[in-house]
This record gives C-alpha cells, sequence and structure tokens, in this order.
C-alpha cells in the first residue's frame, strides 16, 4: 500500500529517497490521529502537534517540509504559529486546514504567509494533492534559489577575477567610450576609475600612438581574428602620488581586443555593441629588452658605442649623406704600447686609463659626432656633416695634444699617445666597411711612421696591414682544414745523454706559404684570441702522441707544451688540460706546462691558484725563457714549480765570462729549490762542456736535435741510448 503511493511524496537524492516531512497541526486528537494515519499510510513522515504550542516547539526543534495548520486552536491560534513563523524567517511552506468558511480567513491566512488554504471537511484526496503541489512547487522554488546563487557566486568570482587581474581590462560602446574598467586601470596609469568611465579610449593613448590605436580600439572582429598583442605606449596622469613601481610619463602595454556583438541575432546581421580588451604591462619585459640591447650596441666597460653600434650610425649617415652634398669622416685611434702599460700596470688600472682616455676624447668632440671603442685600445671617432677634408686636422691635432697630458691612477703618473687614421666619405669610399677598414690602415700607417699623429689614408695604402687580416683568417681556418702539426724537440740528461722529455713545438703548414713557425703567426694568434682553440687542439694532440708512445711500449718521457697568455687567462684554462690528460688516460707527471716567467707574474694570484689545481693532480710546471723577464726567487717561491728552463742568450754566450757565472747561478739555485734545469739552445760541444762542468741537468737544442716530426721523434725514442757522438740526421738549423 505505501510504496504504491510513495513516490510523490519523497524527495529522489542519489539512491536514497528521502520521505517528506510533514507537521500536522490540530487541537482535535480525532483529526490529528485521522491524518497522521492517512499520511503514514501514503508514504510521509507525519509528526503531530496537538495545539499551537506544540508547534511552536517542533518547528523551533526541527526542519520540516510542510506544515498542516488549524486556525482556531485553544493554547496559540493558528494566526500566531503563522507570524512566528515569519519573523522567524523559516521557509517551510504552510497550508492552512481550517473549518472557517470566510473568504476572510482564506486570504488572512494568504496575506500571513500560508500558501494555501484548505477548507474542513476536506476529501482526502483533495487535501493530499493539495500537499503534493505545495511539495513540488516549494522544491522547485528551492532549486531556482540554489541555481541564482550558483550564478551570483560566479558572477562574484568573475567580477573579483577580472579586478584582481595583473591586466587592466576594459570595454568600449561602439563609439569608443569606456563602459567598464576594472581596478588594474589605477595602478597601471594613476587614473581613477571615475575620471575614464564615459571618456574616449583616446585620453588613454601616447601621443605618438594614437592612429596606431585606432585600429585596436575599433576592433570589430571577433574572436580568432581579433587583434592580439599589439604594442602601445599609454599616458599615464601625471601629478598625482603613484604607486612607487610607476616610473615615467607613459607605459608600454600589449594590447589585445575583439568586437563584441549582440548574441542571439543571426550571424550576419548581428549588431555590433562595443569592444573589449585586454592590457599587459610589458615595461619590464621592455626594460629587459633595452638592457640587452644596450649590451649589444655597447662597450661595457667605457659605456661608449660599440663596433656594431658605430657600423650603425655610420651606414644611416652615409644613406642620408647621399641624398645631400656633405662628406663625413672616419678616425681610427689606437694607444701606442698600450699593451706594455697594461702588463705593467694590470689590467684595472688598464681599465681606468681607458676609461680616462674615453671620457678626454669625448670631450673633444662635438654633439653630433660619435665616439666608440671598437675593442682593446681601438677607438673610432665618427664626423658626421663635414664641410671639408681640412676640418679634421685641428681635431686630430687637439686629440694628440689632449692625450698627451698625464693620467693619474692610483699614484701612476701614465703617458699615453695615439695614432689616429682618418678617411672621408664618399671622396675615398662609400661603404662602412671599407671606410672603417681605410681609416684603421691609415692608422697603422701613422704608427709606423713615428706614432703620436694624423695619418690620411692614401690609395695603395694596403700592405702591411692587409696580410696580417690574411694570416688572422688564415689561421681561423687552419683547426678546421688540419694544418697544424706539432714538432718535438727532444730534452737530453746532460750527465747521461738519455732522453728525458721532448718539448711539443707548434708548425702550420700553411697551403701558400709552406711550413710556417710560430714566429710567423703566434702574435696574431695570440692577439686575435684564435690561441685558445689553437692551445686546446696542441694540448690535445700532445696527449694523443703520449698515449700513442706508451701503447707502443716506448719509454715514457716527458712532454712538455708551451702555454700562451690568452690560454692560462681562460677560465676554463684547467679544465681544459686536466680534460686531456682524462680522455688519454695519461700519468700527470708525463705532462709539463711551458709558461714563461713574464706571463707568470701577470697575475700571481689567479695563476698561483689555477697552478696549484693543475699540480694537485700531478701536472709539472716549467718556467719557461728564465732569467728573461723580472721575476725574483721570492714570488717563484709561490708557485708548484718543477723545472726552470735558462733562456737560450744566456747559454749562446756562454763564452763570455759573466754570462758563466749568471748561469752558474741560475743552476745552484734551481737546485737549492729542488727543481729540474734545463739549457735551451745548445748549439755547441763548448756550451755543454761548460753546462756538465756547472752541473746543469739537461739539455734541449740543435746540438742533440733540431724539433723533428712525430715520425722521427718516434724513432728516437726507439733508440736505445745515443749518446753525445754524433748529431743524428735529422738535425737541421
Ligand atoms: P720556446 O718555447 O722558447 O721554444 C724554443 C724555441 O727555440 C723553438 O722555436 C725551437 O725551435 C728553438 N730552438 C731549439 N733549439 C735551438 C737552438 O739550439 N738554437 C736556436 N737558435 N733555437 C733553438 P720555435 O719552434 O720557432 O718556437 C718559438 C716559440 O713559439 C717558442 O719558444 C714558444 O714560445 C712558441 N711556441 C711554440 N709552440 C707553441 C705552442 O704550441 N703554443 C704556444 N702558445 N706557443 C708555442
Ligand atoms: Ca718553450
Ligand atoms: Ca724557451
Amino acid at each position: 500500500m505505501i510504496a504504491d503511493h510513495s513516490s510523490g511524496h519523497s524527495a529522489q537524492l542519489g539512491n536514497l529517497s528521502i520521505r517528506s516531512r510533514v507537521l500536522v497541526v490540530d487541537d482535535e486528537p480525532l483529526v490529528l490521529e485521522g491524518l497522521i494515519r492517512l499520511l503514514t499510510d501514503r508514504g510521509y513522515d507525519a509528526f503531530p502537534a496537538q495545539g499551537g504550542c506544540d508547534a511552536l516547539i517542533a518547528i523551533g526543534k526541527q526542519q520540516f517540509d510542510i506544515v498542516l495548520l488549524d486556525l482556531g486552536m485553544p493554547d496559540l491560534n493558528g494566526s500566531e504559529v503563522l507570524r512566528f513563523i515569519a519573523d522567524r524567517g523559516v521557509e517551510t511552506p504552510v497550508i492552512v486546514v481550517s473549518g472557517e468558511s470566510s473568504i476572510d480567513a482564506a486570504i488572512l491566512a494568504l496575506r500571513a504567509g500560508a500558501c494555501d488554504f484548505v477548507r474542513k471537511p476536506y476529501e482526502y484526496e483533495e487535501l493530499l494533492r493539495r500537499i503534493d503541489n505545495t511539495l513540488t512547487r516549494s522544491r522547485l522554488e528551492k532549486e531556482n534559489n540554489h541555481i541564482l546563487q550558483r550564478l551570483q557566486q560566479s558572477e562574484k568570482w568573475h567580477r573579483f577575477l577580472v579586478n584582481n587581474s595583473p591586466d587592466f581590462i576594459y570595454t568600449l560602446d561602439p563609439q569608443g567610450h569606456f563602459t567598464f574598467v576594472n581596478d588594474r586601470l589605477e595602478s597601471l596609469t594613476g587614473f581613477l576609475r571615475n575620471e575614464l568611465m564615459g571618456q574616449h579610449y583616446s585620453v588613454l593613448i601616447d601621443d605618438d600612438d594614437i592612429s596606431r590605436a585606432e585600429n585596436v580600439f575599433n576592433e570589430r572582429r571577433a574572436g580568432d581574428r581579433s587583434t592580439r598583442n599589439i604594442e602601445l605606449k599609454l599616458k599615464c596622469k601625471s601629478g598625482v602620488r603613484r604607486p612607487r613601481l610607476m616610473q615615467g610619463r607613459n607605459k608600454t602595454v600589449e594590447l589585445t581586443a575583439t568586437g563584441m556583438y549582440e548574441n542571439d541575432k543571426n550571424p550576419f546581421e548581428r549588431r555590433f555593441i562595443g569592444s573589449y580588451g585586454v592590457v599587459k604591462d610589458i615595461s619590464e619585459r621592455k626594460q629587459a629588452e633595452e638592457t640587452v640591447h644596450y649590451q649589444t650596441y655597447h662597450d661595457l666597460l667605457t659605456g661608449l658605442p660599440n663596433r656594431a653600434l658605430f657600423r650603425n650610425h655610420l651606414g644611416l649617415l652615409l644613406a642620408q649623406n647621399k641624398r645631400s652634398t656633405q662628406s663625413l669622416a672616419v678616425l681610427s685611434l689606437d694607444l701606442d704600447h698600450f699593451k706594455i702599460i697594461n702588463d705593467s700596470l694590470g689590467h684595472s688600472l688598464g681599465d681606468e686609463l681607458l676609461l680616462a682616455i674615453g671620457t678626454r676624447l669625448r670631450q673633444c668632440l662635438r654633439e653630433g659626432d660619435t665616439l666608440a671603442r671598437l675593442g682593446g685600445d681601438e677607438f673610432a671617432i665618427l664626423l658626421p656633416a663635414l664641410s671639408e677634408r681640412n676640418d679634421i686636422e685641428p681635431i686630430g691635432r687637439k686629440i694628440i695634444h689632449v692625450l698627451s697630458e698625464p693620467v693619474y691612477l692610483k699614484g701612476h703618473e701614465v703617458y699615453v699617445s695615439a695614432s689616429i687614421g682618418a678617411c672621408v666619405a664618399p671622396e675615398d669610399s662609400d661603404t662602412v666597411d671599407s671606410l672603417i677598414r681605410q681609416a684603421e690602415i691609415a692608422m697603422y700607417h701613422a704608427k709606423t711612421q713615428g706614432r703620436s699623429r694624423l695619418q690620411f689614408w692614401e690609395s695603395g695604402m694596403q700592405a702591411p696591414y692587409s696580410e696580417r687580416m690574411q694570416t688572422e683568417a688564415d689561421l681561423r681556418r687552419a683547426l678546421a682544414r688540419n694544418e697544424f702539426v706539432l714538432f718535438y724537440q727532444p730534452q737530453v740528461n746532460i750527465a747521461t745523454g738519455e732522453i728525458t722529455g721532448f718539448e711539443a713545438l707548434l708548425r702550420w703548414w700553411h697551403p701558400q706559404r709552406g711550413l710556417l713557425t710560430p714566429r710567423d703567426f703566434i702574435s696574431i694568434a695570440e692577439e686575435s684570441g684564435v690561441i685558445v682553440p689553437i692551445g686546446d687542439w696542441v694540448l690535445r694532440q700532445a696527449s694523443a702522441q703520449m698515449a700513442d708512445w706508451s701503447k707502443a711500449g716506448l719509454p715514457q718521457v716527458r712532454l712538455s707544451v708551451n702555454i700562451s697568455a690568452r690560454q692560462l687567462e681562460n677560465p676554463n684554462f684547467v679544465d681544459s688540460v686536466m680534460r686531456a690528460v682524462q680522455v688519454y688516460a695519461l700519468n700527470g707527471q708525463q705532462m709539463e706546462l711551458e709558461i714563461t716567467e713574464s706571463l707568470l707574474m701577470r697575475d700571481l694570484e689567479a695563476n698561483a691558484i689555477k697552478l696549484g689545481r693543475l699540480s694537485a693532480t700531478g701536472i709539472r710546471i716549467a718556467i719557461d725563457d728564465f732569467g728573461t723577464g723580472y721575476s725574483s726567487f721570492k714570488y717563484l717561491s709561490r708557485f708548484p714549480i718543477h723545472t726552470l728552463k735558462i733562456d737560450q742568450s744566456f747559454i749562446q754566450e756562454l763564452e763570455r765570462e759573466e754570462n758563466i757565472s749568471i748561469v752558474n747561478a741560475m743552476v745552484s739555485m734551481g737546485r737549492g729549490m729542488k727543481l729540474n734545469v734545463v739549457a735551451e739552445g745548445v748549439e755547441s760541444q763548448g756550451q755543454l762542456d761548460q753546462l756538465q762542468q756547472i752541473n746543469c741537468h739537461e739539455m734541449q737544442g740543435y746540438f742533440y736535435s733540431a724539433p723533428v716530426s712525430s715520425h722521427e721523434a718516434t724513432y728516437m725514442l726507439s733508440q736505445p741510448f745515443r749518446g753525445f757522438g754524433a748529431l743524428p740526421d735529422s738535425a737541421i738549423a
């Protein structure tokens, strides 16, 4: 029975069917009992309240889905119960079930908050139908309320998101007036919302960008075809107290805008109702881009334009001048003997000197002139709007004069001079590259003609410089083309005549010029920096050679490798040496690095650290060309040194009495420091005899053998013992 009727009186909640709870209020026990039974039979959870007071207690304690309320009750009548319910804000629907027959009673009850009125006596079915209707209506209302609340919540969320967006979001009416702006407006532009609402968008656009902005702000396309990421400058309100981050009078932003159309019309005749857009603040990104741009185009030491920017300026001016009769001049300026000053003062004072020179040069020039630092101690000057060639001379004189004044650097009085080369466009040339090159060639000529002077470019003035440039270009290609080879010169124990090691010496098989020795190219390689990859190659090649010898079962001898200044200064130096040793699984003691003493003294601290790391792995250090620098034994003791190589200039004049005593002193000091002493450039029996007498350990020189190919060195190593009897066939001067 119950099951048959229960469907309409229970709400479905997932699989759980919850029975509706009905409070029945009547002072007549019989009526009350009858109703409770009826409702229970029909699947409701029915609760009795015998009178108004009971009803209030029940409502105060529990939740009901519906109340059936009698009006006339002795303790508290139905109207008062209704008022209580209304006052408390209880939302349970109430059906008044009453014997009152007047229409007024019904109206009063409905006004007091009842949702239906059923007159006694009633048909059970009629009452049940009314109950069911009321419950259904109440459930629908609840659901609606819930949806509404969710909508309101979601709208709140959207408003929150829009207002707290890091981007400025707006809408415009079809004429371009602001109809909505989010909170970000103020922090971005300094404008308040009410200052902008209703205003035309143009009040916000930087004057330069107005016409570009027109297209974007009038954007009528929607969806994928909208305008995306257009860069614009916004005006910022001046005079108001701005947030800390807002500096400058405008902000660079990126704008995305889309047209808005009425939704429900035929897509072909949809009405344009305005546009909306998102404005992203990209000033920080712009600033980063500007920094990168600055670094790309400026010399970071002096802040002057670099070569790239100088070329840009020159290119622009050349293009402009094509349309006028004006000339321009390019000056190339190079400090004389800067390398010596830099080496003796140290790099940081050298940098300060360059800064000071930059400032002085700038003072000689006019506003529109460009002064650039092209690299090292080389500057370039661009003089636009020149009326005649003669105008250059006084400027050159002024520069030379200003630079001749001493520079004071931390207690040092430093004198510099500069050589200047000049050429004029369009007379001499009208392209960027050839102008710069001609000015540089003229500058080199100024240097060869006694320095500290101005030299104009003249046609035919090429030779000395271009061979050098050719060599540099060839050098860059030589590694890739495998044109380098190593020669090996043996080092021999003076007492026994045994080969103790080899020095690896670089040779270049130049495709046109034949076999070149370092004298022909090493300084260019050094100055251009190509020496660094070449030096790496030498390290690897020498290591590979030692690995080959060891595989062939030949005696394990030392291999010495020459290290250049640029290599040693390179931050990767230590790693690249260690890598070479590791890749070929060498014993560190087999590798010796030859470093000249003047190079070692250049940066005492850094070199001591680097060499310390290397010698910790067993790698040996030799002081090359010892005696030619200005180092003292005191400094040398700070480095982990194993070998002292006495410079050949002392050995070759060993016949002179004073040299004998100098070499003697060097050998005994070296012995005192427990170093292996090697005499370089030994060419004769007489020199060897002297060295034997003063107990020098080892010798290297043409007397025993000139540097030889890898093939010949391998052959030498494989010979058991050769003594000093005769020169090997391979020995060539
Ligand atoms: P260095 O380190 O003083 O090398 C010794 C130079 O003296 C070599 O010249 C060698 O051929 C030469 N020599 C050897 N025995 C005699 C002799 O009895 N009499 C005379 N007059 N000379 C002798 P080389 O091979 O022309 O090298 C010249 C310089 O080039 C080297 O001087 C070294 O500073 C540099 N060098 C050579 N190979 C390399 C290298 O792989 N890397 C670097 N950075 N520099 C290198
Ligand atoms: Ca050497
Ligand atoms: Ca040497």
